[in-house]
């Protein structure tokens, strides 16, 4: 459970993102404590993707700012446009947030603990026999030792979900965003993922946003819903008063035609 005294370990300032004349995210601004597990709900299109891809510094921003751990993400150079700060900085932040895509984006051509090993190895300098002992542990968290040696094709997509779940952490992140990460599965390896969530969620001091259209899973595992529509927060509280009372209509609206 997060503590809501602790000073923000995400910031969002008022931030704008345009695609050409599409105004994805209009001013939005919100905050989150440190070991919060935050889920981001709403309509296809609100720019939930889009948010997280921003934290990634996947994507740069138009106008505003964010702070992780107190430290800016992006700074305004004189030809207007947000972009990430200098090559040092963005690496260091990078290392701080780890994220997990729809669609799993495994490197295919390597194993499964080579997917795991290469980032602590080229951006850490860890050493391999050391990475590869994290990524072991790792691989046993999500229920994958057996399959190090497998290349991504041999395995389902719940097992390809989870070993990006472990590629993800093995850079120790404080901070882990996932991007509907059950979505592109079949309904039965849906439950392998979520358990793996799950065990996060209660073994480790994670930060956690989730953007997701599993509603029972935010309602459970959630301390606070942001309800999206266009760009904008539009409601936000425990997943209880969301989900039984919400109180503006567009929330009503989403939930009655979701659940
Ligand atoms: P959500 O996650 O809530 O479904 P997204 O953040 O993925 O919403 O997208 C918000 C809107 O921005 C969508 O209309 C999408 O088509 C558009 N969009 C997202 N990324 C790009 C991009 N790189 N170029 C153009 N439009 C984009």
């Amino acid at each position: 459970m997060a503590s809501a005294n602790a000073a923000p370990i995400i910031e969002i300032n008022g931030i704008s993102k345009s695609f050409g004349s599409f105004k994805v995210l209009d001013g939005l601004s919100f905050k989150v404590a440190p070991r919060e597990k935050l889920a981001l709900i709403g309509p296809s299109g609100s720019g939930k993707t889009t948010i997280l891809r921003i934290l990634m510094t996947l994507e740069g921003i138009d106008s505003g700012d964010i702070l992780i751990e107190g430290e800016n993400l992006y700074r305004m150079p004189k030809n207007g446009g947000m972009q990430p700060a200098n090559e040092h900085h963005l690496h260091q932040m990078r290392t701080k947030i780890g994220m997990v895509f729809q669609l799993f984006n495994l490197f295919p051509h390597m194993s499964v603990i080579d997917n795991v090993t290469l980032a602590p190895i080229l951006t850490k300098g860890v050493k391999r026999a050391d990475a590869e002992r994290h990524a072991m542990e790792l691989l046993d968290m999500v229920g994958l030792a057996d399959k190090a040696k497998a290349m991504p094709a041999q395995l389902s997509g719940g097992q390809k979900q989870r070993v990006a779940i472990a590629r993800a952490l093995a850079l120790s992140p404080k901070i882990m965003l996932f991007d509907e990460v059950t979505s592109a599965l079949d309904p039965e390896l849906v439950e392998e993922v979520l358990n793996v969530l799950w065990r996060l969620c209660e073994e480790t001091d994670m930060t956690m946003l989730l953007v997701t259209h599993e509603m029972g899973f935010a309602h459970d595992f959630a301390d606070r819903i942001l309800f999206f529509d266009r760009g904008k927060i539009v409601e936000e509280g425990k997943p209880d008063e969301i989900f039984r009372h919400p109180k503006q209509e567009r929330t009503q609206a989403f939930l009655k035609k979701i659940i």
